[in-house]
């Protein structure tokens, strides 16, 4: 009989166990067991995508990730979001592809991704080992082979670390995979919260709750590092929204402190536009500054603005200077905030930087320096973009390592 632990029932822990069961031949010689520290196996799948999964996308290029990207596209491209697709397919859980390529579950719900993987498992015999928290992992020499000892107790044959990284620990995760991994010798790449909020300085709580389509510039010692745009969110300690989240895990590994955001919040207009716009309300509004832009952004944001550049917003519109409109006409368009920090692991929904990939072989997610042992998922320097690609990473790593383990099975009855 030959032993697997599968360490951690996350995403790709049990796509691995799946793949890996669908690969070899004769299940009654192999035993799988999936180790889970919490009381339940996918705790977090249920959350994803705001409780509806958004399980791949079909754009999952290596551009959508960071991180050691040249390991990753070659599991990437061996198990496509197609493929993955297709794999949940197979389990009966169909898909439906939504704007932007993000990829969810027909029937809406995170329950039924994970629904499927864990029926899957049952079917196929995969056991799983809830309330186990792995915490030591070694090698023994036998008189016939070598074995993989969990918790000094627990003999395998092959162990799968997929315990995730470090981000959201509610639901199971805090760099447990990064500690036993380095038992055996491997290096880990420092962990930084990724797909998070920013805590901003100086910044007015009076915009809680404001949500604005906005262009945005991050900028680093002066000078520029990324671009994006959409939704930003307004709280009360900073800046939030897809677009925020995306460029998050830039200013996390930054070493600099000198971080700011250039937002413009009325991205569908150029600086001469609006400040036609702006002499055109002059010529003829006699009403209170507060209210002058309320025509193209958020009110509570024309009022933070009209602060910033010192305009009493109870002012009258008609009697604004050539200066002051200026002055409004280029805050609308690079209004920059100071960043103070990302926000903390417990609210980041990955994990930037983890086990060094260049110690484990990217065709099999197999250690470099321990045979049989492999990795997957979010525990490795992979971190990939909002909008599915996270997952799809679980599922194409978990599923490599899998199907590795399956064949070398295959191979071994067939000697
Ligand atoms: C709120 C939220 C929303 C998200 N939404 C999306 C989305 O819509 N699309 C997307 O692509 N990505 C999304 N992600 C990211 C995605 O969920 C993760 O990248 C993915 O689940 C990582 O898979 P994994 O198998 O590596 O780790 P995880 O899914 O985190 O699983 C690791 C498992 O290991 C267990 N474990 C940890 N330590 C031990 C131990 N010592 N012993 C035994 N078990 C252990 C944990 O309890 C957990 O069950 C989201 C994340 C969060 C937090």
């Amino acid at each position: 009989m030959t032993k697997i632990a599968i360490i951690g029932g996350g995403a790709s822990g049990l796509a691995c166990a799946v793949e890996l069961m669908h690969t070899v031949k004769n299940k009654e010689d192999v035993s799988v067991t999936v180790l889970e520290r919490l009381t339940r196996v996918g705790k977090k799948i249920l959350v994803t995508g705001n409780g509806r999964c958004n399980l791949t996308n079909m754009n999952s290029a290596s551009s959508g990730y960071r991180g050691d990207t040249d390991f990753a596209a070659v599991a990437l491209n061996r198990f496509t979001p197609e493929s993955n697709i297709e794999f949940f397919n197979s389990m009966g859980l169909y898909t439906r592809t939504e704007e932007e390529g993000r990829v969810y579950p027909l029937s809406n719900q995170a329950s039924s991704v994970l629904d499927a993987l864990r029926f899957e498992c049952g079917r196929l015999g995969v056991q799983t080992l809830c309330d186990y928290r792995a915490v030591h992992l070694k090698t023994v020499n036998t008189s016939s082979a070598v074995k993989i000892v969990v918790n000094n107790r627990d003999r395998f044959d092959y162990a799968v670390v997929a315990c995730g990284g470090k981000a959201a620990k509610v639901h199971g995760t805090d760099g447990d995979s990064y500690d036993l991994l380095k038992m055996l010798g491997h290096n880990i790449i420092s962990p930084a919260p990724a797909l998070v909020s920013l805590n901003c300085d100086d910044f007015t709580k009076s915009l809680k709750g404001v949500r604005s389509i906005c262009g945005l510039n991050l900028v680093i010692d002066g000078e520029k590092a990324l671009s994006n745009r959409g939704e930003v969110q307004f709280t009360d300690y900073g800046l939030s929204g897809i677009p925020i989240m995306q460029i998050s895990r830039f200013v996390s590994v930054s070493p600099s402190e000198n971080i700011c955001i250039e937002l413009d919040v009325a991205p569908d207009f150029d600086e001469k536009q609006i400040m036609e716009y702006l002499i055109s309300r002059r010529a003829v509004d006699t009403g209170l500054c507060e209210n002058m832009l309320g025509g193209i952004i958020n009110k509570q944001l024309c009022i933070a603005l009209m602060k910033e550049c010192s305009i009493a917003v109870n002012g009258r519109v008609n009697e604004l200077s050539d200066d002051e409109l200026q002055k409004l006409a280029k805050i609308l368009k690079c209004w920059r905030i100071k960043v103070k920090n990302s926000r903390s692991f417990d609210f980041a929904q990955v994990t930037a930087g983890g086990a060094d990939c260049s110690q484990f072989d990217p065709e099999t997610m197999e250690s470099k320096l321990v045979k049989n042992v492999f990795c997957c998922g979010e525990a490795l320097n992979v971190d990939g973009d909002c909008g599915g690609y996270n997952l799809q990473w679980a599922w194409s790593s978990g599923r490599s390592a899998g199907r590795t383990i399956g064949e070398r099975i295959n191979n071994a009855e067939n000697k």
